[in-house]
């Protein structure tokens, strides 16, 4: 499979980033996981926004999935008249009324069809989550094809369970939102030796540092995870592909 980092900015977009997205292709099946504010452009430079197979919404925190109202406009209003089936859009329930309130309450049938997060297949896909710590409900997935795996932490902050979950995985794109040494509140989000150690904890074959805010030093922050981790490690960066 190979993963492109559409978007890989914590929080808010940064000057060369939009906010949480990848797309993961395998068999020219096109699965996104997250859609957050400003990733609909930096997407169109990858595939038209209309042949999206599949999307993951980990959470629905807005620098996730904020850019799902611009994509139901352009699957809707194209004007070469194309128009998709309803994207299967898999995203928590109990505050999808943030969805629907972006959208006034209209319904959105005609574009979207909502699935509650849950193990499944998609395309070429297994999927397998597990709930993060985080103060939505959050999931971090695992994604099998071919036998090669990826895991994406989501948003987190650290608990046991995760290196289980991440155990052997082929790549690890791990959320490093904190910054080693501050006062940070517990909970919510890794920091980058934590994501580091996350990496050795569970085997990975290669890790692949994201979800930097645009007010911390990215560069510092995947130093760090590589120091924690000892193994390959990556930033990621906008456009960058990963061959899985
Ligand atoms: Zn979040």
């Amino acid at each position: 499979m190979r993963l492109t980092v559409i978007g890989c900015s914590g929080s808010h977009p940064a000057p060369d980033s939009a906010c949480s997205s990848y797309l993961v292709e395998h068999e020219g099946f096109r699965l996104v996981l997250d859609l957050g504010n400003g990733a609909l452009g930096e997407l169109q430079r990858h595939i038209d926004p209309r042949d999206i197979d599949a999307l993951f919404l980990s959470h629905l925190h807005g620098d996730h999935w904020l850019d799902l109202v611009p994509l139901a406009h352009v699957r809707r209003h194209h004007p070469d008249g194309r128009v998709p089936p309803p994207l299967p859009v898999h995203a928590p329930s109990p505050e999808r009324g943030r969805i629907t309130g972006a959208f006034g309450g209209a319904s959105l049938d005609d574009v979207f069809t909502f699935r509650s997060p849950a193990d499944t297949e998609l395309g070429p896909f297994a999927i397998s989550l597990i709930r993060t710590l985080h103060p939505v409900e959050t999931h971090a997935v695992r994604v099998e094809a071919a036998a090669r795996t990826l895991v994406y932490t989501a948003d987190t902050g650290w608990f046991p369970e995760l290196a289980a979950f991440a155990q052997g995985a082929d790549l690890l794109l791990a959320e490093a939102g904190f910054v080693d040494g501050a006062d940070n509140p517990s909970g919510l989000h890794l920091t980058a030796t934590q994501a580091g150690e996350l990496a050795k904890a569970a085997n990975v074959a290669r890790l692949v540092v994201t979800h930097v805010a645009p007010w911390h030093d990215a560069e510092v922050q995947a130093q760090k995870a590589a120091a924690a981790f000892g193994g390959p490690t990556d930033l990621a960066r906008r456009g960058a592909t990963f061959d899985v």
